[in-house]
C-alpha cells in the first residue's frame, strides 16, 4: 500500500488526524491496534473538558453534531479554592464574553463518534486491529511493516500512538519523563444539589480534586492523589468512597452516589526532546503528556491536529519534507511548553505543605481574582 500519510494510533488525536487530512484529499492510512469499546448505554468514567476552540474544530469535522447532546454539558463557571478558609477564585462565561468556558464530554463517546465518521470516508484505509513490527525511515519515503506481514510505503508518518509511543522509540526520539507519584483517580456520581454547571477545584497540599459537571445533578471527579492516598481511596467500600469524596468537597454538592466504579490513571510529565524526526511529526501524547490538573492534555494534542493537518495541506513540497514539519514544530513549541510549565509549576506549588508556599499561593489566588487583565489571560488560554 502506498499513501500519502500514515498515522499510527486511532485514539481521539489519532482518528481525528485521519479524518482532517482525507478531507483535505491526502490518501490516509491508520493504523490501530485494538478496535474502541461502543458501550455508550453505560456513563464512561473518563472524561475530557473540551474547550470551546477544539470543539468548533470537532463541529468542522462533523463529529460535533453526531454526538449525542444530552451527554455534553456546557461550563458555565469555574470555582478554585486554595486554603479553604479563603474564597474561591471565580471564572464565568459572561464576564470572559462567550457562551461557555468548555464542554464536559466522555471519552468512549468522542471515540465512538469519530470511528462512525472515518467510516463515511473514501481514500482512508482504517487498518484495525492491526500490529507494527518494523519501520524504515528512509530518505524519500518511510516503509511500515505490520505483524501479519502487510507493507506499508508513505511520505510521512504521524505519531498518534500515545504517551509510550513505540513510534517515538523506533525513530529514537529522546522524551525526559517525571512521575508526578500520583494517580488520577476517575468515578462519576449523583450529587444530592444541583452543579449549576459549575466546575469546581481544590488544590490542596495533598492533591488536587476537581468536580466536573455532567448532564442533569451527576458530576465527574478526577482527584489527583499521591500514591499511597490513591490506593488507599480505590480500596473503600463505595459508602466510604463517597462519603470521602463528598468530604474532601466541603459537601458543597450534598450527599453523593458513586455511578461509576473508581479507576486511577498514573500521572506523568513527559516532555520530548523534539516534536518532529525525518518524516515523522508526533501529535497527542506521543509529543508530549501534562498533569490534568488543567484539563488540558487532550485539548493540546487536538490543538496539534489543527496546526499539522493546516501545515500539511498548504505545503507545496511533499508532505514529509523537513522544512514542512519544522513549520509544525515551529508553531506549536509555546503553547506546549507554557502548557506543561504552568502545569507542572501549579503542581509543585500547591502539592507541597511548606508554608512560606502556602502564603503565597493562597495570596497569589487572592491577587489573581482582583487582577482582571491576568484573570481575561488565563480565560484566553483556557478557551482556544
Ligand atoms: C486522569 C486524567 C484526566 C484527564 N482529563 C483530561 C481533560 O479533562 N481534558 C483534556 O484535554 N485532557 C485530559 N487528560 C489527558 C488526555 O487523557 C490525554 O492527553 C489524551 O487521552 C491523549 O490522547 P492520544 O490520542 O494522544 O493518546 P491515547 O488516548 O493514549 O491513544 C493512543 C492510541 O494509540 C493506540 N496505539 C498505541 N500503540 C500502538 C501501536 N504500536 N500500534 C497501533 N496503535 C497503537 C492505542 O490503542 C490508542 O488507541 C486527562 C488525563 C488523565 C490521566
Amino acid at each position: 500500500m502506498n499513501v500519502d500519510v500514515v498515522i499510527i494510533g486511532g485514539g481521539i488525536v489519532g482518528a481525528s488526524t485521519a479524518l482532517a487530512l482525507s478531507h483535505g484529499g491526502l490518501s490516509v492510512a491508520l493504523v490501530e491496534a485494538s478496535l474502541p469499546q461502543e458501550n455508550n448505554a453505560e456513563w464512561d468514567s473518563r472524561i475530557y473538558a473540551i474547550t470551546p476552540g477544539n470543539a468548533e474544530f470537532l463541529r468542522d469535522l462533523g463529529v460535533w453534531n453526531a454526538l449525542d447532546a444530552s451527554r455534553i454539558n456546557p461550563i458555565h463557571a469555574m470555582q478554585v479554592w486554595g486554603d479553604p478558609s479563603n474564597g474561591p477564585l471565580n471564572f464565568d462565561a459572561y464576564s470572559a464574553g462567550v457562551a461557555e468556558l468548555g464542554f464536559i464530554l466522555e471519552n468512549r463517546l468522542m471515540h465512538t463518534a469519530l470511528w462512525k465518521a472515518l467510516e463515511q470516508v473514501q481514500d482512508l484505509e482504517v487498518l484495525c486491529p492491526a500490529r507494527c513490527s518494523a519501520l524504515e525511515f528512509g530518505k524519500d519515503a518511510v516503509q511500515l511493516t505490520l505483524e501479519d506481514g502487510r507493507n506499508l510505503s508513505t511520505k510521512l508518518i504521524i505519531a498518534a500512538d500515545g504517551a509510550n509511543s513505540w513510534v517515538r522509540k523506533q525513530a529514537g526520539v529522546e522524551v525526559v519523563a517525571e512521575s508526578y507519584h500520583q494517580l488520577g483517580v476517575v468515578a462519576n456520581f449523583e450529587t444530592e444539589k444541583p452543579h449549576g454547571n459549575i466546575a469546581r477545584q481544590w488544590f490542596k497540599d495533598d492533591g488536587i480534586l476537581a468536580w466536573l459537571p455532567l448532564l442533569g445533578n451527576r458530576i465527574s471527579m478526577v482527584w489527583s492523589a499521591f500514591e499511597p492516598q490513591a490506593a488507599t481511596l480505590l480500596e473503600l467500600t463505595p459508602e466510604q468512597f463517597c462519603h470521602t469524596v463528598a468530604e474532601a468537597g466541603h459537601h458543597s454538592l450534598g450527599a453523593m452516589n458513586s455511578i461509576t466504579p473508581p479507576t486511577a490513571f498514573p500521572l506523568v510529565l513527559q516532555r520530548n526532546q523534539s516534536m518532529i524526526a525525518p518524516r515523522l511529526a508526533m501529535v497527542g501524547d506521543a509529543a508530549h503528556q501534562v498533569h490534568p490538573l488543567a484539563g488540558q492534555g487532550m485539548n493540546l494534542g487536538l490543538r496539534d491536529v489543527q496546526v499539522l493537518v493546516e501545515v500539511l495541506l498548504k505545503t507545496q513540497r511533499d508532505v514529509g519534507d523537513w522544512a514542512t514539519l519544522r513549520r509544525y514544530e515551529r508553531a506549536r513549541k509555546a503553547d506546549v511548553f507554557a502548557m506543561s510549565s504552568v502545569t507542572d509549576g501549579l503542581q509543585k506549588l500547591f502539592n507541597n505543605n511548606d508554608p512560606m508556599l502556602g502564603f503565597l499561593r493562597n495570596t497569589g489566588l487572592r491577587m489573581v481574582n482582583h487582577l482582571p487583565q491576568v484573570k481575561r489571560a488565563l480565560m484566553a488560554r483556557a478557551l482556544a
